[in-house]
């Protein structure tokens, strides 16, 4: 792949690589508090997953619904299509407020905003002490009853976004539920997964009340690109993800190079799937590559997301769609009918190696320290060659 990003990331993948670190990717941990938490780790998996495809596969009449029960108790929701079309609307929010500071609570949402920046060119204060207006990132919407679900560190922060005059809530689109009974797997799967512990956040339900003062509580529901994944079914599963990381602690790739190589908010086998769509996909489309398929993210993962099968459906896709360079399609057919092909893997060392290595260097993006064992796996383990 000849991409600049890509040349970008090898680079910095191998910096990643010179520096010390301690490699853990065992999951032994997380398991062991999953099974003890929950009686049927596999029933309860399955729980959460159909919650969340039960509204992904109805997303746009569900938010509907939501928007109807949250302006009907006094709640204003504004739709933001990309994080600009968010930065005009916030702007526009706060300038009528004539509000000069604000409390921003920190999320990954946050940042994958650039909020941060927009109140920067706005000019208008980050100040965590005040509570008259708040900023905060609701952990869930809730379909049937115009709900958000907030969680907190804290509960001087729970009493500085309960009691503040004007709420601000932004939430991806995808991050709902239908019902509040549909919460609580969620909680106890987030918090073993994300936090190994076994008692989850200070929580609330807030539903806006029909006496609440007038133009007081906000919700900005942003796409920032979902819906691109959205249109693909064969990976709008990722969509059920809860951001616990837990693909992340258990992949050896990511425990080797770290955030750094993926430029974004987002890193880890998760970033493999979504980053492509949720951003420029020439930029991040070599990320399909950046996975051994071990299929550990896929084994961990609490809503039975088959992370490493989507990362293969990306390359798929890519190839089918002619997303690659035309020399990586190449590349790739020829070195799939070499390392297929039981004779030609079982030719002698040197011309196997020739041959991958005349494969390589017409991709100076691949690495060429390619080293063949003198045996074959068949001679090795004394089977018959066939
Ligand atoms: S893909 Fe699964 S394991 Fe990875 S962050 Fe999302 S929910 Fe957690």
């Amino acid at each position: 792949m000849n991409t600049s990003s890509y040349k970008k990331y090898l680079l910095s993948c191998s910096e990643s690589l010179k520096e010390e670190k301690e490699i853990n990717f065992s999951s032994d941990v997380t398991t062991d508090i999953a099974q003890n938490v929950f009686k049927n780790l596999k029933k309860a998996k399955k729980i959460a997953s159909d919650i969340k495809t039960k509204f992904i596969n109805k997303i746009s009449d569900n938010l509907v619904i939501f928007d109807k029960k949250f302006t009907e108790n006094s709640g204003h929701v504004h739709w933001c299509i990309a994080y600009n079309d968010f930065e005009i609307k916030l702007r526009r929010l706060l300038e009528k407020g004539k509000t000069k500071s604000v409390n921003l609570f920190p999320s990954y949402f946050s940042e994958e905003l650039g909020l941060k920046n927009i109140l920067e060119n706005a000019d208008i204060e980050i100040d965590n002490e005040q509570n008259d207006t708040v900023i905060f990132f609701p952990k869930f919407g809730i379909v049937n009853t115009g709900s958000l679900f907030l969680e907190f560190s804290s509960s001087f922060d729970m009493e500085q976004v309960l009691s503040s005059n004007t709420k601000i809530f932004v939430l991806p689109i995808t991050d709902f539920v239908l019902k509040p009974d549909d919460i609580e797997i969620f909680v106890y799967l987030y918090s073993v997964y994300k936090n190994h512990n076994d008692f989850p956040y200070l929580s609330s339900l807030f539903t806006p009340q029909p006496l609440e003062k007038n133009d007081s509580i906000h919700v900005f529901l942003v796409d920032n690109s979902r819906s691109n994944i959205i249109a693909n079914k064969e990976i709008r599963s990722i969509l059920n993800c809860i951001n616990c990381d837990a693909c992340k602690t258990v992949c050896p790739v990511y425990n080797m190079v770290g955030d750094k190589p993926f430029d974004n908010v987002f890193s880890g086998p998760y970033a493999n799937v979504v980053l492509p769509f949720l951003e420029n996909t020439d930029n991040y489309k070599h990320l399909c590559f950046s996975c051994t398929n071990c299929g550990n993210c896929s084994s961990v993962c609490p809503m039975n997301i088959p992370v490493s099968e989507l990362i293969i459906r990306n390359k798929k896709y890519f190839f089918e769609n002619k997303i690659m360079d035309i020399s990586d399609i190449r590349i790739s057919k020829v070195l799939s009918k070499t390392l297929s092909s039981r004779k030609l893997m079982n030719q002698n060392k040197v011309m196997k190696y020739l041959r991958i290595k005349l494969l390589i260097n017409n991709s100076k993006s691949v690495s060429n320290k390619f080293i063949f064992s003198s045996k074959t796996f068949n001679q090795q383990y004394g089977l018959k060659e066939e």
